[in-house]
């Protein structure tokens, strides 16, 4: 039932606000004042946060304090050292044109060393466990794969390295760094294919609950019937269930009866109007 990738990220903001504001001429001070702004307003924006004992500021803080002293721009890459790195994209959508349909999606952080021509590509990740079976997953991504095959795409360029950035939901905090295989050009393409069929099942649902207007000729989603087909007669990922080793928040919906879910998630979420659409 869940969206493609995962869920929003607590740290994702601030960490790239930190990025942008440490990597520009400004005092540290300063830098370090204006990520823990962004946090306080997403604290201040959505009050369910605080509410939860899992994301609660305190812990948020404290995450984001140890992140910003503990992480290096380049992630994991040390061969060339961890000085003169500088960023090329933090935190910005990339969009694919795959024909009938685009990839879009969120480029954390992307940085080059020009005296070595190397480029490295980072992606934060916040974990509620790191261990071995943490890591082995991340080879296996097609997320990370469509990262890979959209940042060559998009920049002309091939990575020197490729990393997931995991920090640690928990006091204390820590920070690892899995480094991503080099995947062929056949992996890749399978990867972008994979994306397409899911994209293709996923049109499929939405255009059974919608209509055409006539006049615009666009289509218009019954987003009521959509819901319930949704959360009812869609197939389940019971191995995402607790991916990152962090429960995913629609799991008490999921197992609720199929009569009980919409009330479920009605009760338990707030819609927001998506913040991109295209
Ligand atoms: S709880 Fe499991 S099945 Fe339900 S939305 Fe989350 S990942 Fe999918």
């Amino acid at each position: 039932m869940k969206a493609l990738f995962g869920s929003a990220q607590c740290c994702t903001k601030e960490s790239a606000e930190w990025w942008r504001s440490s990597t520009t001429d400004i005092a540290d001070e300063y830098a370090r004042a204006r990520a823990e702004a962004v946090l306080l307003n997403s604290y201040e924006q959505y009050p369910a946060l605080a509410s939860d004992k899992k994301h609660t500021f305190d812990l948020a803080i404290f995450m984001l304090r140890y992140y910003m002293d503990e992480a290096p721009l380049a992630g994991g890459f040390w061969a060339a050292g961890q000085a003169g790195w500088e960023p090329i994209a933090i935190e910005e959508r990339i969009i694919i044109d795959l024909g009938d349909i685009k990839l879009s999606f969120q480029l954390d952080r992307l940085v080059r060393l020009p005296s070595h021509d190397l480029t490295v590509l980072v992606d934060l990740k916040t974990a509620g466990r790191m261990n071995k079976n943490w890591e082995r997953n991340w080879p296996l991504s097609l997320q990370q794969k469509l990262y890979r095959w959209a940042v060559r795409e998009h920049y002309s360029l091939d990575l020197s390295g490729h990393y997931i950035e995991g920090l640690l939901k928990d006091v204390p905090c820590d920070l690892k760094y899995v480094e991503l295989p080099d995947w062929s050009d056949a992996e890749l393409a399978e990867a972008v294919e994979l994306f397409k069929t899911l994209w293709q099942r996923d049109a499929t649902l939405i255009r059974s609950c919608s209509t055409i207007n006539a006049e615009t000729m666009t289509y218009e989603v019954d987003i009521a019937k959509l819901t319930e087909v949704g959360l009812t007669e869609t197939t389940t990922n019971p191995f995402d269930c607790y991916s990152y080793y962090t429960q995913c928040p629609m799991y008490d919906i999921c197992q609720a009866p199929p009569n009980q879910r919409v009330a479920l998630l009605e009760e338990s979420f707030e819609w927001v109007e998506p913040l991109y659409l295209a």
